[in-house]
């Protein structure tokens, strides 16, 4: 998501609609196929939902899809291997169960229902007074209108074909084939069901140069409301080919068929649907949208749809690496300066925000994911990838990331997962790092004390940990300082702080007295400090 607007009736959705059903083992959805007929008037959909999985032994002897508020028509189970059938199912208006049989197979369920979806998919007025549909998932809520495993968990690849009024232009995930007349999408990766989606609406749809990726050509599209069609190609998405180039030459080859940037009704400010990017009308209507949000959202196709976090708690695999590549895109199109000011933004929004009692991974939180799109989420994540850069270097960071994209792509990951592909990049043992930053809450707060000792010509330097206890200490093996003395001259000094103990005293040499000391002046850590004479 592009922003952490929290929404009050989305949360009272979600509690109502209880917690994620849990298959740990067992089943492992392969594709759903849905047959969405949007209503001409009203709000009621009808849906037939084909869902190809793989049933394994030992494991569940259930299906369990979500699926919330729906009127179930009829359910068919097929075992294509011994041409079993079965009709039995179980619903109790969240959870629509469908016993299996005690043997390893690929069964294909296909449930035909209705309803008039509470969530999930909104059908109402846009901003211009139109009539549209946007499906809106995240981080639960596919299961308002669709029936799905809704955890991050079990991905999925999608065809979505569409019955729709005919002034309606619709778009969907993935490539567009000929079925339905201009109205079937289908996703041959598999992806979570957060990112699954639907829009239709009046659309003004441009095309930007497409990006080439080997022996593929993905189109750029830019699908708008007529009204902010020109605005949308000349402002935020003026250089949207150039971003995905960015990311490609970076990281690796996009990971789906085509990119739309679709203008929609979503709650969020942008939201990473894979293939099908949705961002909110509003900024487009009062002309203040930028590039910023479109780096963000773009990024997130390679993290957090591509490779997707397995379940919450490692939500910063998304949002946190989204952040932080809305700056190195911004560096890499218009200079360092870029990613600076982005970071430096992102420290204050970390320092002033409510979770800094709170460490980056959080299971408190598991099962209430709207309170992870927070500030540990977002700019201390970012941080994380910006020291973990600092401490590795920058050939080891982005063969890493490159590495990490690789193994886990169309796959989901972990942090340790993140962990394991890095340490083997940059040929080093990381524990620490990792496990300050990203599983203990807070950050250094350092009190820098200095006094030169002109016989010696050398700075003898004391430095505390200041920070709340509970937060721990942090280790620093590569803190900078600069000197300047009275002519102007500045020289820099490394020195380490050890994490062992709360105070470090060290002493640098120095050839000359020095009027005014700075710490980490290139802000590569995330930390408060304080400086004075001793
Ligand atoms: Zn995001």
């Amino acid at each position: 998501m592009g922003c952490m607007r929290t929404v009050g009736s989305m949360l009272a959705a979600l509690l109502l609609s209880g917690p994620a059903v849990a298959q740990r083992s067992g089943i492992d959805v392969k594709s759903y196929w849905f047959f969405v007929t949007l209503p001409d008037s009203g709000r009621e959909i009808h849906v037939a939902a084909v869902v190809t999985f793989e049933h394994q032994v030992p494991g569940d002897s259930v299906l369990a899809l979500n699926l919330v508020g729906m009127t179930i028509d009829s359910v068919k189970v097929l075992v294509p291997t011994r041409g079993g059938l079965s009709r039995e199912f179980t619903y109790d208006g969240r959870v629509l169960r469908i016993p299996l049989r005690p043997q390893p197979a690929t069964i294909i369920a296909v449930v035909g229902y209705h309803g008039t979806p509470q969530d999930g998919l909104i059908i109402g007025s846009n901003a211009r007074g139109r009539r549209v549909a946007f499906a809106d998932n995240w981080p639960e809520r596919g299961r308002f209108w669709l029936p799905t495993v809704d955890r991050p968990s079990d991905k999925a690849m999608t065809r979505f074909s569409i019955r729709a009024p005919a002034v309606w232009r619709v778009v969907a995930n993935g490539k567009l084939t000929p079925g339905e007349g201009g109205r079937e999408w289908d996703e041959s990766h598999p992806i979570p069901t957060y990112t699954m989606v639907i829009g239709a609406n009046e659309f003004t749809v441009s095309t930007h140069r497409p990006v080439i990726t080997g022996r593929d050509t993905i189109p750029i599209e830019v699908w708008t409301y007529p009204e902010d069609s020109a605005f949308a190609d000349s402002v935020p998405f003026r250089r949207a080919t150039e971003i995905v180039e960015v990311m490609q030459r970076l990281i690796g080859p996009f990971p789906y068929e085509k990119l739309a940037h679709v203008q929609s009704s979503t709650k969020f400010g942008g939201m990473e649907n894979s293939s099908a990017i949705f961002y909110a009308e509003k900024p487009y209507v009062e002309r203040r949208m930028g590039e910023g949000v479109v780096r963000h959202e773009t990024s997130h196709q390679w993290f957090g749809d591509a490779v997707t976090e397995r379940d919450w708690p490692d939500i910063w695999l998304s949002e946190g690496f989204a952040t932080y590549f809305d700056g190195v895109i911004g560096a890499a199109l218009d200079g360092d300066t870029v990613l600076v000011n982005s970071m430096r933004a992102n420290a204050e929004s970390y320092f002033k925000s409510d979770v800094t009692d709170r460490p980056i991974v959080d299971s408190g939180y598991a099962a209430d994911p709207i309170k992870l799109l927070n500030a540990n989420s977002y700019p201390k994540g970012a941080w994380v990838l910006h020291m973990l850069r600092g401490t590795i270097g920058d050939s080891a960071f982005f063969r890493g990331l490159r590495s990490y994209y690789r193994t886990y792509r169309d796959s989901t990951a972990t942090s340790e997962d993140f962990q394991r592909v890095i340490e083997k990049e940059a040929r080093a043992n990381l524990g620490w790092f990792f496990h300050q930053w990203l599983y203990q809450p807070g950050y250094p707060q350092l009190d820098v004390t200095w006094q030169y000792d002109a016989g010696a010509r050398k700075v003898l330097l004391g430095i505390t940990q200041r920070q709340k206890p509970e937060w721990g200490l942090f280790r620093l093996p590569q803190l900078t300082l600069e000197f300047r003395g009275a002519n102007g001259a500045t020289v820099r000094r490394d020195v380490a702080v050890t994490g062992d103990s709360r105070e470090t005293t060290t002493r640098v040499d120095l050839p000359f007295a020095p009027t005014e000391v700075r710490v980490d002046p290139d802000g590569k850590l995330l930390l408060r400090v304080t400086i004075g004479r001793r």
